[in-house]
């Protein structure tokens, strides 16, 4: 049709979307824009801060989306979205015209929702719940810490980016702590009471962590509500904490732009139709990944790349007059408890009563009690997805 599609942010998301647009129909002008010249992901970013991986491990280019798809890849920051005239606008002073546009920005972080917690702050104590700059230093910190001294990571409350990943963190921080600052200790300061896999996590920790790891739930006052970043405190409605290294994982939104193209509700996410993702807020735009809202889909990598598939084949489908298909996603998130324990969360999804809901009985977590091969396996099928996952999204 030769139809012109843009898409904003290169993550899983969006990587996925532009070069499954260009293989659903290859006659479409499809152009990518990111504001980095190349994406860090999340996913294996916890190995990197224990030294499991270095940073080229989660480093990924798009040239290949170029070379071998045919994407206009652009490296510039997406400032502005105008729905009536389709046109993107970018920092760089580019304007974009598109018959169609699809958004995956990720998330942003509400700043100063923990009192104390803002950009600033975030440099002396990283969340690292974006991949970069803030992996390394969150790393060198660990680095750094005294044997002896205090970890704390601080989860959010629901929804966030990958509700498993703080546990996965705690859990290969803790392993880094057993082998090189063994007096060391770890308190996860919650703002929930329960979490995803927990009873799995949990199992892990008694094993492998019982004297490095405490996990202090918001009922038993773990959620933390200050932080002073000079000083190095972190606290609760009742606790003060000085630890050695503060994790600190604020409460989130859709990516900024979202929420300057006036695509989000009063959740700071965006809604979506749920068999096709188009905004309910703007017409021909679409909304993927972390920043939609997506019924019952976590906001995973793999979520991500499921519906940019789904997004891409609707948007095809709807630029031929045809009627898209309804909406069938899948997710699997793998964790590692050890580099040689892994653990996982399955689904198969569809739309039912207007809503993207887990089909009963398609999925569900590993065993509980499972012997040292089947938790290697899934180590070893964590590294396996996490390579096929990149291999499909960015090449
Ligand atoms: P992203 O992948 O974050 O991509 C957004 C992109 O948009 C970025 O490249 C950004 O630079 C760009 N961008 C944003 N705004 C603009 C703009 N205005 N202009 C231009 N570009 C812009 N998921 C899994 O499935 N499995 C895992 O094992 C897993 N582990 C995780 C571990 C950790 C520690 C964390 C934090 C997350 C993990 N996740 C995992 C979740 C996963 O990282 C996210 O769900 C996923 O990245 C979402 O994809 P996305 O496309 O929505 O956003």
């Amino acid at each position: 049709s030769g139809a012109r599609v843009v898409v904003v942010g290169g993550g899983f998301g969006g990587a996925t979307a532009a070069k499954y647009l260009k293989r659903y129909d290859p006659s479409l002008d499809v152009t990518l824009i990111d504001s980095q010249a190349t994406h860090f992901t999340c996913p294996f970013s916890n190995t990197v801060l224990v030294g499991m991986n270095d940073m080229s491990y989660i480093e990924r280019k798009f040239d290949k989306l170029t070379s071998m798809h045919g994407v206009k890849v652009f490296t510039d920051m997406v400032t502005a979205i105008d729905p009536a005239t389709k046109v993107v606008k970018t920092a760089g002073g580019k304007t974009f015209e598109y018959d169609r546009l699809i958004v995956s920005p990720g998330i942003d972080f509400k700043w100063n929702a923990i009192e104390g917690y803002d950009a600033a702050a975030a440099e002396i104590m990283p969340h690292a719940w974006k991949a970069g700059p803030q992996t390394v230093l969150l790393k060198k910190q660990l680095e750094a810490m005294p044997n002896g001294g205090l970890v704390v990571i601080a989860p959010p409350g629901n929804p966030f980016r990958c509700p498993p990943g703080p546990y996965e963190r705690a859990s290969l921080i803790a392993g880094y702590l057993k082998k090189h600052k063994p007096k060391s200790k770890l308190l996860i300061l919650d703002a929930k009471d329960a979490f995803a896999k927990d009873k799995l996590f949990k199992e892990g920790w008694e094993k492998m962590y019982d004297d490095i790891i405490e996990w202090v739930p918001a009922a038993k006052n773990g959620k933390v509500t200050k932080v002073n970043a000079k000083d190095g405190t972190v606290e609760t409605d009742f606790e003060k904490y000085k630890p050695a290294v503060a994790n600190i994982i604020p409460p989130q939104t859709a990516g900024q732009i979202a929420i300057t193209a006036g695509l989000t509700d009063k959740s700071g996410f965006c809604p979506v139709d749920p068999n096709t993702f188009e905004s309910t807020l703007a017409k021909n735009v679409y909304v993927i990944g972390d920043a939609a809202i997506a019924g019952d889909m976590p906001k995973s990598g793999y979520s991500a790349s499921s519906q940019a598939k789904v997004c891409a084949a609707a948007i095809v489908a709807t630029l031929k007059g045809e009627k898209p298909l309804p909406l069938s996603a899948i997710n699997t998130c793998y964790s590692l408890v050890a580099a040689d324990y892994g653990i996982s969360v399955a689904a198969v999804f569809a739309v039912k009563d207007g809503k993207i809901s887990s089909i009963p009985g398609s999925g569900g977590v590993s065993p509980m009690g499972a012997n040292y091969q089947f938790r290697k396996k899934e180590a070893d099928f964590a590294t396996g997805w996490y390579q096929s996952i990149c291999q499909d999204s960015w090449a």
